[in-house]
């Protein structure tokens, strides 16, 4: 999987120098996409194409050659073979190129060049539409943006230091008149992806800038590095099975100095069911994982897996981390998993502790997972104050079989009722011994 970063923003807020900055930094691949666009309107200059010549701007399309690499340090723009690095900087290329890139075709094309230029690898990219458009999924996005005058002034010192003469005034007409004509495009306006952060450097030094990019980079990748170690599957072997049998003895034992457990109906020696339980307290699903001779394969929300004991019990027990807060089409897919061979699966349908309390709508996964997979529900009850010394009752009830919802996505929330109703009875009940 690659690693992308989106900065995004209009002309002069400093997106290039920050770019090259963390790329190096990063050790990601550098793509300006701005030169893409400039390569394009060089070309168009060169051959004496004009803007409304549609033909002949497609057979350049066609045709055209653009590599950006790095040479000695430098990051280099080839153009058809020949070295354009400066000459794409010119005061006509860049007179024109907003109106080049507003042409549909143009962009298409060089869209698709972006995205090429990026598969496989670890990228910086540079651009308007990076967040927004040729990578809405990139890792990290950025809008970097700053006053009109000050990034004017910017270009203005940047372009004495290349030799490029073009007055202040000039300068800040063009960028005033490309801001407007890219926030108008039909593909790929400028504006900021609504998960962006967006950061004013008006005021701000570019090392201020790069620090505080660096941080958001290095939080992101510490993120997908936890990420992978929560979603690991450990494989089962025979050291995890002897490890998972001495631990379940050590917490049941320690678990029956706390509490008291009762436990009434039973869960089916062998077959595939889905046991789903209320949710009152952490200890719950700790007391349906060591009071059952099998193993339950429990549902947990993913933050839990954070701590690192709790990972490692996690990975021991081969919870399923899920992401709440939206469908996780990876935790649906290792459930049915578990299903399919054979196994316990554990889930609370409440989402949260205390769901019914708080009087939250259950989720019905479990439903959709039961009738997916043609497995039962066993629905238990689980009640008690989890003090110290008290009891703790848990009521499984008769598996329930969900087989006449098949095929009826509309049914989902009724054969969910159905489910949650049994749980509310189960956790009225006491043992009768
Ligand atoms: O970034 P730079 O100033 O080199 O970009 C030149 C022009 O290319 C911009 O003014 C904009 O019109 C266009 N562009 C774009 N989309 C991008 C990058 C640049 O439309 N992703």
């Amino acid at each position: 999987m690659s690693f992308i970063v989106a900065i995004d923003g209009p002309a002069g807020t400093g997106k290039g120098t920050v770019t090259k900055i963390l790329s190096k930094k990063f050790n990601l691949v550098n793509i300006d996409t701005g030169a893409t666009y400039r390569c394009v309107t060089l070309d168009m200059i060169n051959k004496g194409v004009k803007l409304e010549e549609l033909d002949k701007i497609k057979e350049i399309l066609k045709n055209i050659k653009i590599e950006i690499k790095r040479e000695k340090g430098e990051q280099k723009t080839f153009l058809n073979g020949d070295e354009v690095t400066e000459k794409i900087r010119s005061k006509e290329v860049t007179e024109l190129v907003s109106q080049v890139s507003s042409i549909k075709e143009v962009r298409l094309s060089m869209v698709d060049l972006q995205r090429k230029m990026a598969e496989g690898k670890d990228v910086i990219m540079e651009g308007r539409d990076i967040g927004t458009y040729v990578f809405p999924a990139a890792d990290v996005k950025i809008y970097l943006d700053a006053d009109l005058e000050e990034r004017a002034k910017r270009r203005f010192n940047q372009n004495k230091e290349k030799g490029i003469n073009m007055s202040y005034v000039d300068i800040l007409n063009n960028i005033k008149q490309r801001d407007e004509n890219d926030k108008k495009k039909e593909i790929g306006a400028l504006k900021v992806a609504h998960d962006a952060e967006v950061i004013d450097s008006t005021t701000m030094s570019i090392n201020q800038v790069v620090r505080e990019i660096s941080s958001i980079i290095e939080k992101k990748k510490k993120d997908i590095k936890m990420q992978k170690k929560i979603y690991k599957v450990r494989k089962e072997t025979k050291w995890k099975k002897f490890v998972r049998a001495i631990v379940k003895e050590t917490l049941r034992t320690v678990y029956r100095i706390a509490f008291r457990v009762k436990i009434t109906g039973k869960v089916p020696e062998d077959g595939a069911y889905i046991i789903c339980s209320n949710h009152i307290n952490y200890l719950d699903a700790a007391a349906i994982v060591l009071f059952n001779k099998r193993k339950v394969n429990f549902v947990a929300k993913e933050d839990l897996f954070t701590h690192g004991i709790l990972m490692w019990l996690g990975h021991l027990f081969d919870a399923i981390p899920i992401k709440r807060d939206m469908q996780d089409i990876e935790a649906m897919k290792r459930c049915l998993k578990v299903l399919k061979n054979g196994e316990l699966l554990g889930i609370f349908p409440e989402g949260t502790r205390k769901g019914m309390a708080k009087n939250m709508k259950a989720k019905n996964g479990a439903a959709f997972m039961a009738i997916k997979s043609g497995v039962k529900v066993i629905p238990t009850g689980i009640h008690g104050t989890f003090k110290p010394f008290s009891k703790v009752y848990i009521n499984y009830g008769e598996p329930i079989d969900l087989s006449e919802y098949k095929n009826q996505k509309d049914k989902l929330d009724e054969a969910t009722d159905i489910i949650m109703n049994k749980i509310v009875e189960l956790t009225k009940e006491e043992p009768k011994n």
